[in-house]
């Protein structure tokens, strides 16, 4: 059960790209860490290739680590730290420790 979720959207906490806000891309579970789209950009230079054929420079998002985000909270649009509660169904759902709201 993870905590940051694919489609989630966090704000980041610390580092270059503090405060800025982004979409989850991709959670790399083993690692701890989470693809945010816009965020942590970095650049690569590409060989030419079939598929680009000019080769050259793209900017791509790079990874960051879980503690350096805060998700931001569906329900009250605040960035914070997220906790478990068992619904009455025996679902397990995430809880935000702002406004202590449940959502999946
Ligand atoms: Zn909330």
């Amino acid at each position: 059960m993870n905590k940051i979720r694919k489609g989630d959207t966090v704000r980041v906490v610390a580092g270059n790209d503090k405060g800025k806000e982004g979409q989850v891309l991709r959670v790399l579970r083993e690692e701890n860490r989470v693809i945010v789209k816009g965020v942590q950009m970095i650049t690569r230079h590409l060989r030419p290739s079939a598929k680009h054929r000019e080769g050259g420079i793209v900017q791509q998002e790079g990874t960051i680590h879980l503690s350096n985000v805060l998700l931001v909270c569906p329900e009250c649009d605040r960035p914070t730290r997220v906790g478990f509660q068992r619904a009455e169904t025996g679902e397990k759902l995430r809880r935000c420790k702002q406004c202590g709201k449940t959502f999946d």
